[in-house]
């Protein structure tokens, strides 16, 4: 998740925001990966539905939190996965756009389900 992680010390306490890895619960600096769960739909017309977006460390952690994610859904989701480094370049762009001015798409509604349970208790 992105988290305001609290610092005391030289020259002030502060709070910094960062990636923390949702498996180890260890900050993620350098490379790591945006996880979540989407239910395929069946048409076009269905509400989209998606999990919360969670951060891993490559490897070992982002493997476990995806197993640890796919057991709260039914086999209508599948796990996706995006590099940090290209949901952060999205993000900044799309922070900088009002998807109702896209003259050349139309944004659908979204609903977030959340899994039932907590990946912090549940993962390694
Ligand atoms: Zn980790």
């Amino acid at each position: 998740m992105i988290e305001f992680v609290p610092r005391n010390g030289s020259p002030e306490a502060i709070n910094c925001p960062a990636f923390v890895c949702d498996a180890c619960r260890k900050q993620i600096a350098g490379e790591g990966n945006i996880v979540w769960a989407l239910k395929v739909r069946d048409s076009e017309t269905e509400t989209a539905e998606q999990s919360p977006l969670y951060a891993a460390h490559k490897g070992a952690c982002d493997q476990a939190l995806e197993a640890w994610l796919m057991s709260q859904y039914d086999s209508q989701w599948v796990p996706l996965w995006e590099e940090i480094g290209t949901f952060l370049k999205q993000l900044v762009h799309n922070t900088g756009r009002d998807f109702s001015q896209d003259s050349k798409g139309q944004y659908q509604q979204l609903v977030i389900r959340h899994p039932a349970s907590n990946p912090h208790s549940q993962v390694p």
